[in-house]
């Protein structure tokens, strides 16, 4: 089997676990767990979205969390990430000081009408106007339903392309191939992933599956063996898209290190500071740990 001696992994929890958890965590626990999660050796994490309260009163703290959680990032060499649906939300974001932000955009027309209520043309079009404004942060570009879309649309590889290309051509450091709703297979994966590599430099893209029908392993192990060696993944698989119907959780990050680190492949993660992280999610979280490894001792 072709594996990579290393891969990289960017932990998403609180941000893509977090938004949908209806309770309201409190912001000094969200930065218990985030601490902890920094302690596991994580060194890209995604800790908060710059979205309107009113849609996901969940969020509503993120400059808060940004300053709470930045010293230690900065004192343990960890880069902070930001995910912003829209122009205000990259300024938002840009101005709490995060290292990078993820601008999101669905290539099902859509989902993305849905998502943030514009054509994907107007998006890539916001997403030039905002490279403008990025300063010394990185800007990347989430291309959400690469692998499906929940309202049926068909998803043509080479939209995914010229998608891609539009927002590394305008300044984006990576692109972050979305499976918003775990539609994709195994099959689906090899081939979007060997069309979209041919176009592209897979140092420049990394993948986001959720685990919503169990495959979201398997999917990554294919694309994995097909060249691509970032993956985003949420500790205890928390997990999910308030405007998409049937998304559930991401893949569980202990269950990602547990099936790369088991194959020989190097991670740099401590699998048992992510299950302790996962204990606080537990403790403070009102969402279901739906991980493999959460459940052994
Ligand atoms: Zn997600």
């Amino acid at each position: 089997m072709q594996i990579p001696a290393k891969v990289e992994i960017i932990e998403v929890c609180p941000r893509d676990g977090f938004q949908n958890v209806k309770d309201f965590i409190k912001t000094e626990n969200k930065i218990k767990i985030i601490k902890q999660l920094i302690d596991s050796g994580v060194k890209r994490l995604e800790v908060t979205s710059f979205v309107s309260p009113k849609w996901v009163p969940q969020m509503s703290d993120a400059d808060a969390v940004v300053a709470e959680a930045k010293k230690y990032a900065k004192e343990n060499n960890v880069k902070l990430i930001a995910l912003a649906p829209n122009k205000k939300g990259v300024e938002l974001a840009l101005n709490s000081g995060v290292d990078e932000v993820s601008y999101v955009l669905s290539v099902s027309e859509s989902h993305n009408k849905k998502n943030v209520n514009k054509t994907v043309e107007e998006s890539l079009n916001q997403f030039a106007e905002i490279a403008q404004m990025k300063g010394t942060a990185s800007l990347k570009l989430a291309i959400g339903t690469t692998f499906g879309c929940p309202f049926g649309e068909e998803i043509k590889t080479e939209k995914i392309i010229t998608t891609a290309k539009r927002a590394l051509d305008e300044g984006a450091s990576e692109v972050i191939l979305a499976d918003t709703v775990g539609l994709g297979n195994p099959a689906l994966v090899e081939k979007i992933i060997k069309d979209v590599t041919q176009e592209i430099d897979p140092r420049n893209i990394s993948l986001h599956v959720h685990d919503t029908r169990g495959l979201g392993l398997a999917n990554i192990l294919t694309a994995m063996v097909n060249g691509i060696y970032r993956f985003e993944s949420a500790a205890g698989g928390l997990g999910g898209c308030p405007f998409a119907p049937g998304a559930s959780g991401n893949v569980a990050t202990e269950d990602l290190i547990n099936m790369l680190e088991s194959m020989g492949v190097k991670t740099d993660i401590d699998i048992q500071k992510v299950k302790e992280a996962v204990s606080m999610i537990e403790l403070y979280v009102n969402s279901p740990v739906t991980s493999h490894m959460s459940l052994l001792l």
